[in-house]
């Protein structure tokens, strides 16, 4: 057996193009352009290129971008500042401050300090308890809203199935344990203190794993026909000293065994922008029907 590829840049495209209709309906409605606000600190080459990427697509599916390029040792209070003006700014309808952020800064401080309804990467603990509650209308962390596009690309329903997530952050593993529990999956977690990992793997319909751990997953770990997704990257050096993208799962061994799984570079990774696009169109549209509706509450409206 050899499982069906997950294509996830094609995917992407097609969210992408979701998108940009939506804004193009939007606009047409009377509504501002939809901006989407990206602050990075430090020069670490990696974001440089995500927050690129985020600022060009935005701008393909018609919206419109700024970005905000400060020093790796801008305070903490310099940063909460322009998070505050931002908030206040009722041109911008999202803001992404792009993460790792440097050591000197309460991340946990600057996720709640983005307001809820402009808060495109459903960090804010507002946004986490409404997707926990399974409340409509939460602004919902971009990669685990892309893994389900994904997994729904291979399954119409999954009520009822087994689903094991691997790796237990705020980033992926949390919101998408949540996420699958809300589409009526039987969710377990595991993470790094977790017991006889290969066979709680053996168990699941649906394996998500994101734990930055190059291979961990082997093939004999997998219910034969199960639904892999690969969130893990990690780019690594191979013999002959060319750089290349890893998943969590080792795919050559996984690939005989799943039923459908996702490949690492090209599942995951185009899906997660896509989904950052979807959620800044999400925030615009809130942001288009409380202007319809003044007396909402635009501090809790997420
Ligand atoms: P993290 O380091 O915050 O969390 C890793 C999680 O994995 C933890 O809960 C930890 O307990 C668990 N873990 C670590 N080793 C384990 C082991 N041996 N067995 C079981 N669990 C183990 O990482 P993160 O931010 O959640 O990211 C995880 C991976 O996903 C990374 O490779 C990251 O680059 C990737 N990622 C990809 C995308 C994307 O768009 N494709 C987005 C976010 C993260």
């Amino acid at each position: 057996m050899t499982a069906r590829i997950i294509d996830g840049k094609t995917l992407a495209v097609a969210v992408r193009e979701e998108v940009a209709a939506g804004v193009a309906a939007l606009v047409s409605a009377g509504a501002a352009v939809p901006e989407l606000a990206v602050v990075l600190l430090g020069d670490d080459p990696a974001s440089h290129v995500y927050v690129s990427n985020k600022v060009r697509q935005t701008e393909a599916a018609g919206m419109r971008s700024r970005r905000y390029l400060l020093d790796a040792d801008t305070t903490e209070r310099r940063l909460l500042e322009l998070i505050e003006a931002l908030n206040r700014d009722a041109t911008v309808s999202g803001i992404l401050v792009q993460f790792p952020l440097p050591p000197h800064i309460d991340t946990a401080r600057v996720v709640t300090t983005i307001r809820p309804d402009k808060d495109v990467d459903g960090f804010n603990p507002l946004n986490v308890g409404r997707t926990a509650a399974g409340i409509e209308g939460a602004l919902v962390p971009c990669t685990p809203l892309g893994v389900m596009r994904l997994i729904k690309s291979v399954h119409e329903d999954i009520a009822g199935l087994g689903a094991l997530v691997v790796g237990a952050s705020n980033v992926v593993g949390r919101p998408m344990a949540r996420l699958l529990l809300q589409e009526l999956c039987t969710v377990s977690i595991a993470h790094i203190r977790t017991t006889d990992l290969e066979r709680r793997c053996s168990e699941a319909d649906i394996l998500v794993v994101a734990t930055g751990v190059p291979g961990l997953i082997r093939g004999h770990f997998i219910r034969p026909g199960a639904t892999v997704i690969d969130v893990g990257i990690t780019r690594i050096t191979s013999g002959s000293g060319a750089e290349k993208l890893v998943g969590d799962v080792a795919f050559d061994e996984a690939v005989k065994v799943a039923g459908a799984i996702t490949p690492v570079p090209g599942g995951v990774g185009p899906m997660t922008i896509a989904c950052l696009l979807a959620n800044t169109l999400s925030a615009a549209r809130m942001k288009a029907a409380r202007s319809k509706a003044p007396d909402a509450d635009p501090a809790t409206a997420a």
